[in-house]
């Protein structure tokens, strides 16, 4: 298997909640979830940082956060919706494959906000991608 957890998802060596995909990215559910909605971007190349991202690699990444945006906001009409980029140790990260992470945000939320790594419910979790992925759809 994978070394990396998410090179590993790619891989299809590890279950995940895919939303949506193209060819340079995944779209899957955030099993430690923020908000109802929060949906990880990652490259389908394994790269530990922005700055290493080949520039097709990151415009695939952007577009695909776009498309998945839009459905957020179909299916659950948020206010708003953070686009949240760390990378590295400093940054709390556990996993050291560049991502985006969409949260869609609600009045009273933070702007930047931080949460804890605790799973959400998995039930929530494909109910809310099935929403995302009709979303898309439509
Ligand atoms: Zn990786």
């Amino acid at each position: 298997m994978a070394e990396c957890v998410f090179c590993a998802i790619v891989a299809g060596q590890l279950p995940s909640t895919v939303v949506a995909e193209n060819a340079q990215a995944l779209a899957i559910m955030d099993i430690n979830p923020a908000a109802d909605g929060h949906v990880l971007v990652l490259p389908k190349a394994h790269s530990t940082d922005l700055f290493d991202l080949p520039p097709e690699v990151g415009a695939g990444m952007m577009r695909l956060c776009l498309q998945v945006a839009q459905a957020i906001r179909r299916a659950l009409q948020p206010e708003g919706l953070n686009l949240l980029h760390a990378s590295g140790r400093a940054a709390g990260q556990e996993v050291f494959h560049t991502h985006f992470h969409l949260v869609p945000r609600r009045q009273g939320d933070g702007v930047l906000r931080w949460w804890e790594m605790r799973p959400g419910d998995a039930a929530r979790i494909q109910q809310v991608a099935q929403q995302l992925r009709a979303a898309l759809e439509g």
